[in-house]
């Protein structure tokens, strides 16, 4: 596979299966909206605090830290920037911080799960669990590579890039809650 897919897409695809279309396809960037740019903000800052902590909630007190690793896999035909690469000798753990709080949605699962894939190919390491850190407090959740994650992940993957070579405006189920804070609603003639 020549083709590489950024790792985001595979949330923004579970978000609505149009997004990858206009960023990949017809290279729309329009201007993000205020609530997108202070999430952004507050993201950078979730970083920087999340440097100072300890990798005790994480079992791993000896790990290494890396933050914002590029990777990229021809196998997986994928790549992207990990938030941060906790390292032993052995193993290679992807982490993913979230600004929301509560549990990870399945788009930050699959996000994670990607990471962990790609950090096998890159650092040559096993990955057997990924982790999701989320909101103010920093709750880690674990996130197991099982290979239905794997499968998931394979499956989302294969589904954008059906789309992107289709070259055919993909149907969407997005509604109301979606569209409503969705940058590209200007582009979407059948939303309003
Ligand atoms: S406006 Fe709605 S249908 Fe259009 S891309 Fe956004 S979420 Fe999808």
């Amino acid at each position: 596979m020549s083709f590489s897919l950024p790792v985001h897409l595979l949330r923004q695809h579970l978000f609505c299966p149009r997004v990858p279309w206009f960023q990949e396809l017809l290279d729309f960037k329009p201007p993000q909206p205020a609530w997108v740019q202070q999430g952004v903000a507050f993201h950078t800052r979730q970083k920087a605090v999340f440097r100072h902590r300890t990798l005790k909630r994480f079992g791993l007190e000896q790990a290494e830290k890396t933050f914002h690793l590029p990777v990229h896999s021809e196998r997986w035909g994928m790549h992207g920037i990990v938030d941060c690469v906790l390292e032993t000798d052995a193993e290679a753990f992807a982490v993913e911080i979230k600004l929301a709080g509560g549990k990870p949605a399945r788009g930050h699962l699959a996000q994670v799960t990607a990471y962990g894939l790609l950090l096998r190919d890159v650092l040559g390491k096993t990955s057997s669990t990924a982790f999701v850190v989320t909101g103010k407090t920093g709750k880690t959740w674990p996130v197991p590579l099982t290979d239905q994650r794997i499968e998931e992940v394979i499956r989302l993957r294969d589904e954008i890039c059906r789309n992107l070579e289709r070259a055919r405006f993909p149907d969407s189920s997005a509604g109301e809650a979606q569209c409503t804070q969705c940058e590209y609603l200007n582009y979407c003639n059948d939303r309003t």
